[in-house]
């Protein structure tokens, strides 16, 4: 049954962040297309840092994403959870304004996915994967989803992705982002994604892993020839690295100092730089620039705090001031 719970908010032209308030238009009834659509896991983490160790918190690429992408834009959530999946959860979301007419509620258990941070919060080792109610799943979009412009296939089985992009109209902008496991598991399926992106985001060590270049530059370049227009390299709190049309373009990750869980931080930046996007008219490469600002902006709120708490409660303010900071950081007024 999918959870049917969509409460919208206005955006705000001046800023390109929505005010993040409930709609009071009466569109609740999930019909009002979402300019970004996102699949992705949505699931329960336990993750363990130097510091602390966390049991069954909401996470999942699809949660992050889709906290992050709210603020710009109306955004429509595409996964499954179990029967174990606490209201709580969904209420998260759906005070974020995120819409749920995609998210399916199924027997089973929720997917689970475990970690841990040892002192260098760059390297993290996964501890279980179990993907329960998504190893079977097959995503059917509400109908209303599938004329958004612009898709972000987070991480999750590229099975999964190919069906959420052939159910997609004439998607304006396809985002695709990946993982160890899947270049591992289902490198096959993984070519056919990334074929149908416009942009790839992936990590260092997977973008070598995936071409067997130790060059982050050189796997970009070779990535790019795989069909996406723009390559763009995440190196965790070194920053993110741009391979497109006008050359190479580097973006600092927001210094912090201190972060409390790196996780989600990929699928974050992701979806606030997927977010950003949606509220343009045009996309040029600059754009895209811009948008890993607003992207590492995001990401630096997700890593303050455990889980989803960094973005549950952020307010479109905050990121502007961020935003500008970063500007003055990086040598921009
Ligand atoms: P990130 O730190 O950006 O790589 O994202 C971490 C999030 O990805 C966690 O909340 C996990 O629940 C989720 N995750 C971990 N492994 C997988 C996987 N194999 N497929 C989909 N999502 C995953």
């Amino acid at each position: 049954m999918p959870i049917r719970e969509w409460r919208g908010g206005p955006m705000s032209a001046m800023s390109n962040l929505r005010r993040n308030k409930p709609s009071q238009t009466g569109e609740g009834n999930g019909a009002v297309i979402p300019a970004l659509v996102v699949v992705g896991s949505i699931g329960l983490d336990t993750i363990e840092t130097p510091a602390a160790r966390r049991e069954e918190i909401l996470g999942g690429s699809a949660s992050y994403a889709c906290l992050a992408a709210r603020h710009f834009v109306r955004t429509g959530m595409v996964g499954v959870v179990g029967e174990d999946f606490g209201r709580r959860h969904v209420a998260c979301f759906r005070r974020g304004g995120v819409d749920l007419t995609g998210l399916e509620r199924r027997p089973g258990r929720t997917f689970r996915w475990s970690g841990v941070y040892e002192t260098d919060m760059n390297r993290r080792r996964t501890l279980s994967t179990e993907l329960n109610v998504f190893a079977d799943f097959d995503p059917v979009l509400p109908d209303h989803y599938r004329s958004a412009r612009f898709l972000f296939l987070a991480n999750i089985a590229p099975r999964l992705q190919l069906r959420v992009l052939e159910q997609m109209r004439a998607p304006r902008l396809v985002l695709v982002d990946t993982m160890d496991l899947w270049i591992e598991t289902a490198r096959e399926d993984l070519r056919k994604v990334i074929r149908g992106a416009n942009i790839l985001t992936l990590n260092d060590s997977e973008a070598r892993h995936l071409t067997g270049q130790h060059s982050l530059p050189a796997a970009a370049v070779i990535l790019q020839r795989w069909g996406p227009q723009w390559v763009i390299v995440k190196k965790g709190e070194h920053g993110s690295l741009l391979c497109g049309s006008r050359g190479f373009f580097f973006m600092p990750a927001f210094p912090l100092l201190k972060v409390i869980d790196p996780t989600g931080a990929g699928d974050t930046f992701a979806g606030g730089l997927m977010g950003y996007l949606a509220s343009r008219e045009r996309i040029s490469e600059s754009d895209i620039r811009r948008a890993m600002e607003y992207g590492a902006v995001l990401a630096s709120f997700a890593v303050e705090r455990f889980g989803l708490e960094g973005l549950a409660r952020l307010r479109p303010r905050d990121i502007a001031t961020r935003c500008a900071a970063l500007r003055r950081m990086t040598g921009g007024r």
